[in-house]
């Protein structure tokens, strides 16, 4: 299934790369600083995306073969703009086009000897391509610089598309709390803060809850007033809905100030604690 996820935002990438091409712009050759391939990551993110928002929305684990789906498709994708490039171009008035006017290059000559196929039209694309130099905004310089640089730039920008495509699971998955057992992202729910002080008395409190639905479903449910700006702990319940099993963990926030005085709020990690709970949802 996440495969035709995948495969649905490579369409839609495709696809927004030929509404760009009406306006003679390309995104997936765009690379700032000459050998940034900045226009290919961004497409080889924008396609793998189908896959990881399917992972997201099905609290799945990723592996390995999601990763090397998603190179795969980033491949795919790239091979399929140049072939969308060809299949709709098209020659008016000596021009080529994108929007289907005139005859279609396949019934032209390439060097006069052959057929203008999807090799030959990539062929003319290194041959041609010209790479503009810009400072400020403004085009310093426009040259072709030559069929072998081309050549080195178009893989660039097809290992752009695949780090793309690598980079859109990290971001995806950045901050993803999974069940061990079986691989599946836990279902959080907040519950309720502390000041900090009192983490071993609201263990015990909460532990001996845990004798009835009733004394834990209350417990769990007050709610205490914490002043946000001195360290306070929060406790979430988190719950796997496929092996039935919950835990409460406690957070603990604290305050610093900003370079520009605000208030920001930290989590200090080393004081994290989690207990088992009764698997109730609430
Ligand atoms: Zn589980």
């Amino acid at each position: 299934m996440y495969l035709i996820w995948g495969a649905f935002t490579a369409l839609l990438t495709i696809f927004l790369e030929f509404i760009f091409l009406q306006g003679s712009f390309s995104l997936h050759n765009f690379n700032p600083g000459l050998f940034i391939p900045a226009g290919g990551w961004i497409d080889g993110l924008l396609c793998a995306s189908g896959i990881y928002l399917y992972m997201k929305i099905k609290r799945k684990r990723v592996k390995i073969r999601h990763r090397l789906c998603s190179v795969i498709i980033a491949i795919v994708t790239f091979s399929l703009i140049y072939f969308m490039m060809y299949f709709s171009a098209y020659v008016s008035d000596g021009n080529i086009n994108h929007s289907f006017k005139g005859e279609h290059i396949s019934n032209y000559m390439y060097n006069k000897t052959e057929v203008y196929s999807f090799r030959n039209y990539l062929k003319s694309i290194l041959e041609n391509t010209t790479t503009i130099t810009t400072v400020n905004g403004l085009v310093t310089s426009k040259d072709n610089l030559g069929f072998g640089f081309n050549k080195f730039m178009l893989m660039l920008e097809l290992l752009g598309f695949c780090v793309g495509g690598l980079t859109c699971g990290v971001i995806a998955m950045e901050g993803r709390d999974y069940c061990r057992r079986c691989k599946t992202d836990f279902m959080r729910k907040r519950l309720y803060s502390f000041k900090d002080g009192f983490l071993p008395e609201e263990i015990e409190g909460v532990k001996n809850s845990f004798e009835s639905k009733e004394s834990f479903k209350q417990f769990i449910k007050r709610d205490q007033a914490i002043e946000k700006d001195i360290p306070y702990y929060e406790a979430t319940l988190k719950y796997c809905l496929s092996c039935k099993t919950a835990y409460i963990e406690y957070r603990y926030i604290y305050s610093k100030k900003s370079k520009d005085n605000k208030v920001i709020f930290r989590e200090d990690k080393d004081k994290y604690e989690v207990i088992e709970a009764p698997y109730i949802i609430i």
